[in-house]
């Protein structure tokens, strides 16, 4: 009988034991009643006395060391498990829930204020001619009107008959690449960003606006009233009312800025607003020179534009108490978390 070799076995058995039902059947394979240790103890009865005194030690001594270690690690597995089996039922530590930008979330608000008459949302490029940006706008080259927009040029780009490529500058430049569809009447709603070289609590170089363009027949300023107070009322809340204040635009005859009644005292006059109203943008009747260069002909269509920054405009929703335009742009999960 070779104690060595059923050692050996056993330390190579041993080697591939990773969990309690393992460590089972080792103990089963060894320590059974028809195990290898109970074979080997049936087999030392038919030796000799001589042999069975020197074998039966070692037998035993194989014995007592396959119980010490299978004892051992079943000590350590169910305590390894019981671990394991801990953790399985703890509560999970959930991953944290992302959401839209706060302008996203404006943006598609507006989207819904104006979808349902019948507003189509378009995008033009926020890198455009100067003819689109400008002239078209009736503010050909050269005019001091143009300064107002601080625009950013884009260097070595420039065309013979539309000028130089621009950050576009406001989303009034969509106005005449629309007209020039052909397609008649006009319900456009432009969305895009825009870039402007000023920054202060009102102003970011990178900004949205959105632009409004009705054009049909017959269209007059009551119409473009009443469109304002239909989005005052529906984006902002029933309770919110605009003004329109004349103003001077080169693609707007006549022009106005839209003032909306103070979110903070509904109109009665506090200090945030002074006189009641605060003003929300610009907005007007199309000049029949705008609408020539969209091929359109001013004696039989006319039509209104409005463009606001969307930002400005989420600013002086109920509530959101945003006191400066730079908070929505600083990736601060603190300030942003809130909307
Ligand atoms: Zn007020």
């Amino acid at each position: 009988m070779q104690i060595l070799e059923l050692k050996k076995e056993f330390d190579n058995d041993w080697q591939t034991i990773s969990d309690s039902q393992d460590l089972e059947k080792l103990r089963i394979k060894y320590l059974g009643k028809k195990g290898k240790i109970a074979q080997a103890f049936t087999e030392l009865k038919k030796l000799s006395l001589s042999e069975k005194k020197q074998i039966g030690p070692e037998l035993n001594e194989l014995k007592k060391e396959i119980e010490k270690n299978i004892d051992k690690f079943s000590k350590n597995i169910s305590q390894k498990e019981e671990l394991s089996n801990l953790y399985q039922s703890l509560p999970g530590k959930k991953p944290e829930m992302g959401h839209l930008h706060v302008t996203t979330q404006a943006i598609r608000e507006i989207i819904e204020v104006f979808k349902p008459l019948g507003f189509n949302r378009v995008r033009y490029p926020e890198v455009d001619w100067d003819f689109f940006a400008f002239e078209s706008l009736n503010m050909p080259r050269e005019h001091a009107a143009r300064d107002e927009w601080e625009t950013f040029f884009i260097q070595g780009l420039e065309d013979k008959k539309m000028g130089k490529a621009v950050i576009t500058p406001h989303t009034s430049s969509g106005q005449v690449r629309e007209m020039l569809k052909g397609k008649l009447p006009i319900r456009m709603l432009n969305i895009g960003r825009c870039g402007r070289r000023q920054i202060d609590i009102n102003h970011i170089p990178s900004f949205y606006q959105f632009e409004g363009l009705v054009i049909d027949k017959g269209i007059n300023i009551t119409h473009l009233k009443g469109l304002l107070d239909y989005f005052a009322k529906n984006f902002y809340g029933p309770e919110r009312k605009t003004r329109i204040r004349p103003f001077h635009f080169r693609f707007t005859e006549p022009s106005f800025e839209v003032d909306i009644n103070c979110d903070l005292c509904l109109g009665k006059g506090c200090r945030f607003c002074k006189s009641g109203w605060v003003e929300l943008g610009g907005a007007g009747m199309v000049h029949p020179n705008v609408l020539k260069f969209g091929k359109i002909d001013p004696e039989k269509y006319t039509g209104f534009a409005f463009g606001w920054g969307i930002e400005r405009t989420y600013m002086m929703k109920s509530g959101t108490k945003i006191n400066d335009i730079r908070h929505l742009f600083s990736n601060d999960f603190r300030f942003l978390e809130q909307f």
